[in-house]
């Protein structure tokens, strides 16, 4: 039996990280947009420390993190493991849940079509992304899978968070390619 202060998994272990999750309750959205893209940034710097194109995300309900991922198509050779369908499935494993209602979701890139077809799927009800992606961006740069008025599922959609950050982490794994 594990003693009741056993931390539980999903509780980050370093403490400054805790901190940064739990903000308080007066917190304007701006300033909740902020600390929640930083985390969001985090999952980026730990993709491109395994040599994955830097796209991480984080989903939050009830003011607490219930979901976070990181790309990671070339370390499991699949296509589909993008930071928001990892994200999405710990979300839904943390909420024990299908729909992800009331959740808001910050990545650091435009969520591609893939993404923004699971995001509708789970209804979510705000999605923010620090910078778009002209060649798979299906939320404004192609397409409008969170807005467009014909889809059963529309979502809040907001842009340009941390983009400065967001472009020199893609922008340092391109040029290391080269
Ligand atoms: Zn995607």
């Amino acid at each position: 039996m594990q003693a009741a202060d056993t931390p539980s998994p999903s509780r980050p272990a370093d403490p400054a990280q805790a901190r940064r999750e739990v903000l308080p309750e007066a917190a304007t959205t701006q300033e909740r947009d902020l600390a929640y893209m930083d985390l969001a940034l985090d999952q980026a710097r730990a993709a491109l420390a395994l040599d994955e194109v830097p796209i991480g995300t984080v989903i939050v309900a009830g003011g607490a993190v219930i979901g976070r991922g990181h790309n990671r198509t070339r370390t499991r050779r699949d296509p589909t493991a993008h930071a928001e369908l990892i994200a999405i499935s710990e979300a839904a494993r943390t909420l024990g849940a299908q729909r992800l209602v009331g959740a808001s979701v910050y990545t650091t890139v435009e969520p591609c079509f893939m993404c923004a077809g699971a995001l509708s799927h789970a209804r979510v009800e705000r999605v923010v992304w620090a910078v778009r992606d002209p060649k798979f961006g299906g939320c404004a740069s192609l397409g409008s899978v969170l807005s467009d008025p014909r889809m059963n599922h529309r979502a809040e959609i907001a842009e340009g968070v941390r983009a400065g950050e967001a472009r020199a982490l893609l922008q340092e794994f391109f040029r290391s390619k080269r």
